[in-house]
Parts: C-alpha cells; structure tokens; sequence
C-alpha cells in the first residue's frame, strides 16, 4: 500500500487551483515576513548622552540566547574552577568587582532591566590579555591584562565598561541573527538552485558565535562610546580608555598579538573617536566625582 498521494493527483490539484489566490497567499506571506523583520527591528538600548540607538535585527529570543550564555558562562567557570585558575588572586577579584558594583548602575541609563540583570564577575588566572561580558551580563577578566598591563582602576572600569556595553546592546544576540538571515538566504539559494535546504544547528553556531565571533566595527564603535560614559557616570576618568589602548597596543605589539586584541582592532581612528567621546562624557565624570 502507498499512502501517498499519485504524483499525477498532486499535479492536477495544482493545475485546478486559480491563479489569483495563489498570487494573493504568497504577497500575504511577504507582507507577514516584512511585517516580522520591521518587528524585530529595534534598538535594545536607549541612547544615553553618546546617543548609542541605531536600529538592530534580531531573529532569536533574548530568552534563548541566555540560556545559551548561562550554559557557556558556568562551562568556563567550572574549567577554571578544576584548573584552579578561577578567583585565585582573592584581593584582585575584590578590585575587579568593587569596580564592576561602581558600573552596574549605571546601565539603567541605556536601558531598564539592565539594573535586575544577575551581574556576575571572575577573574581567571592567565597570561592571556583577555576580558569579555556574555549576553545576560556574565564578566570574565584575565588576570593577564590587569598583571601585564599594570592597570588603574580608571583602565579597569574602561574595560568593563567596554564589555558591559556589547551585553547591554545584545551584541551577540544581533550577531546570530545576522548568522541566521544569512544562513536562512543560503538555504534559500540553495533551494532555488535545488541543491537540497540543509539545517543549521543553531545551538552550535551560537554557543560558538558567543565566544569566537569579532565583534563588527559598528559593535565596538557602540561599545566604546558606551563604555566610556558607564564609566564617566561610576566616577571614573573616561580618559583612561585612551591610555589603555595605548598600553594594549605596546604590549601586543611586542607578543605578537593576543586574543582580545584580535576581535578589538585597535586603529587610529578607534582612538580619535574614543577622544571625542571621553571629552563629550567629561561633564558627567566630573559630576559624579563631586
Ligand atoms: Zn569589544
């Protein structure tokens, strides 16, 4: 027995079908998908005085990319925690978090529900030059960059405010939902060409994409800028942004590179803008200093 329907049945179903409510489904089925790509475009952050707002698509849950995060973030800390690297230095993670309790805020300013986040901080014990914030506000810090680069507590409160800000703007989250349009206009394509749709794993891509992905230019631009006004707002010299790039790019100069340098492009023109952007900030620094 063969349950499905002769090839002949289905042809002549389509042959009987008229052509106008056929045209009429699929402009629906436009309308809805564009209706669903202007709906899910929107800022995730509100501007603050760095007028940080542009526009983003996101094609995955908030909720979905979390869970992803939280799953990661309690991998990294449980590696560490076996490896004995994790919050090995007791007064240095005390630093990094008093720095961190100073920020956190101050995120309330660029968006509301950042203030009810769970914020955590750890230091990893590490010659690397790293730091990074997964979505949902989970920091690590490498003790590498505090010890090498001979930080002040202003080039500490840069970092973080620099990581803090790709949470806040949910970098990660646009990051797959770039990933997602283009695989969806691969599979599109491929359809087309009738090479077969092929499926994403999209929990791979993503657990992948939260910690391997470069941020884009447009990503580190909004972080910096929201960097330094989390910063000028907790009372730390927003200038100091200024200061670490130089100390990274000596350092990185010398090794050859290291791995947060090389998803953060240190250029000129990051520099002037981070200039521009510390002098705009310097009222509120000076503000919360008084
Ligand atoms: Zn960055």
């Amino acid at each position: 027995m063969n349950h499905q329907p002769p090839a002949n049945a289905v042809n002549a179903s389509l042959k009987v079908e008229p052509a106008y409510p056929r045209l009429r489904r699929s402009l629906k089925i436009g309308l809805l998908a564009s209706l669903l790509v202007i709906g899910a475009c929107s800022s995730t952050t509100g501007g603050g005085l760095v007028g940080a707002d542009r526009r983003q698509l996101m094609l995955i849950s908030e909720p979905e990319v979390n869970a992803m995060a939280q799953q990661a973030y309690s991998d990294v800390l449980s590696d560490a925690r076996k490896q004995g690297t994790l919050n090995a230095n007791k007064a240095q993670r005390q630093r990094v978090q008093a720095i961190t309790n100073k920020l956190i805020p101050q995120t309330s300013i660029f968006r509301a529900d950042a203030g009810t986040w769970k914020w955590e901080v750890n230091v990893i014990e590490s010659k690397e030059l790293n730091a990074w914030c997964m979505h949902g506000g989970k920091i690590a810090v490498y003790s590498g960059i505090i010890n090498q680069l001979k930080l002040t507590d202003d080039e500490l409160a840069a970092i973080l405010g620099h990581e803090m800000a790709h949470a806040l703007r949910e970098h990660s989250r646009e990051q797959i939902s770039q990933s997602m349009a283009t695989d969806f206009t691969l599979n599109i394509g491929a359809a087309l060409l009738g090479l077969g749709a092929g499926t994403a794993n999209l929990a791979g891509v993503g657990a992948d994409l939260m910690l391997r992905l470069p941020n884009s230019r447009a990503h580190e631009t909004e972080a910096d800028r929201i960097g330094v006004e989390l910063a000028a707002r907790a009372g730390f010299d927003p200038r100091a942004a200024l200061s670490l790039w130089r100390k990274m790019g000596a350092a990185t100069g010398a090794s050859g590179g290291a791995a947060w340098l090389s998803t953060h492009p240190s250029n000129k023109q990051r520099t002037q803008d981070l200039g521009v952007y510390s002098e705009r900030v310097m009222g509120l620094y000076q503000q919360a200093k008084r």
